[in-house]
């Protein structure tokens, strides 16, 4: 079977769409690629940050849920979501950036052989930029405030924690396929440990934490809600919910996001994984130079859009 080709995508939580637009697009400089609802819960804007095209593996997601309480990450959760940049130059760029603009962020680091910069949202969104050491991938969008040459790349990695580090391992390294690239001591006397999966290097990273002590996490504004590992088709993603299923874990049906198709299972850990094919993509229902302008609804929601629409709060 095909190995997974990295990250999909991460979906995270916000409780303030419009704050959430300004950081991701004026501040991060991504594209806004679609602007939709959460299609289980159509009060709920659902935002895709990407580059130029929203390419696979480019897009970090929101679902606005103002009502969740404010995230606490800890053992069974997803932080931080590292993302793509081209290299120390770019670093040293969004140093000076996130100084200029009042963003929470850490000093430039280094960890299993990559620079990285820590930062955070407004709302306490963990967050990495990581130097991909010039790989290619990412599209750069020429209506970004930020120079082409620095703009977010896309995915890197995420950092999990698990539940049940162990069993959270075995999967990883036993179905899933990933592969280990090395682990680092962490302050408390705890491990991280480096995986890669498919392809490998950047985008294709998965970093399981396992902390000497780690409170349990409460999901909520400011944290992740899933992450999304790539496939190419629907007959590979037919073939990993198969096995997922073999394991004795227990993955949704294919679900038809119109531009993707998902499947959804919680690994043992209590982290929520998902399996998203590559296509049609985000111009599947508007043109590339017109992706995110207008609330874009998947055909089944259209006939209801007047109502929907009259349930958001505006974004600008
Ligand atoms: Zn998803």
């Amino acid at each position: 079977m095909e190995a997974f080709g990295g990250l999909h995508h991460v979906t995270a939580i916000t409780g303030d769409a419009p704050g959430n637009l300004h950081f991701y697009t004026d501040v991060l400089g991504m594209r806004l690629v679609k602007k939709t609802v959460n299609q289980d819960d159509v009060s709920a804007y659902h935002l895709f940050y990407a580059d130029a095209k929203g390419s696979p593996g480019t897009d970090l997601t929101f679902f606005d849920w103002p009502e969740t309480p404010t995230n606490r990450s800890g053992a069974g959760s997803i932080a931080p979501t590292a993302l793509r940049v081209a290299g120390p130059p770019s670093l040293e760029w969004w140093l000076a950036r996130f100084a200029d603009r009042g963003v929470q962020h850490g000093d430039i680091g280094e960890r299993n052989g990559r620079a990285f910069l820590p930062f955070e949202d407004a709302e306490g969104q963990r967050l990495e930029l990581v130097d991909d050491g010039g790989a290619p991938g990412g599209a750069p969008w020429a209506k970004s405030p930020v120079p082409g040459e620095h703009q977010v790349k896309g995915l890197h990695g995420v950092t999990l924690t698990s539940r049940r580090p162990r069993e959270t391992a075995d999967l990883l390294f036993g179905a899933m396929g990933f592969r280990a690239t090395g682990e680092r001591d962490l302050p408390d006397g705890g491990t991280e440990h480096f995986l890669e999966v498919g392809p490998g290097g950047p985008g294709t990273e998965v970093v399981l934490s396992v902390p000497a002590q780690a409170i349990a996490a409460l999901q909520g504004r400011g944290g992740v809600h899933h992450v999304a590992f790539r496939v190419p088709d629907a007959e590979t993603q037919a073939a990993w919910r198969e096995k997922i299923e073999s394991i004795g874990l227990r993955p949704t049906p294919v679900i038809d996001r119109f531009y993707f198709k998902s499947v959804y299972f919680r690994e043992p850990g209590g982290i929520l994984f998902e399996i998203a094919t590559d296509g049609p993509g985000f111009s599947a229902d508007e043109p590339e130079e017109k992706l995110g302008e207008n609330l874009a609804l998947p055909p089944f929601l259209e006939p209801d859009r007047e109502r929907i629409e009259a349930g958001l709060v505006p974004l600008a």
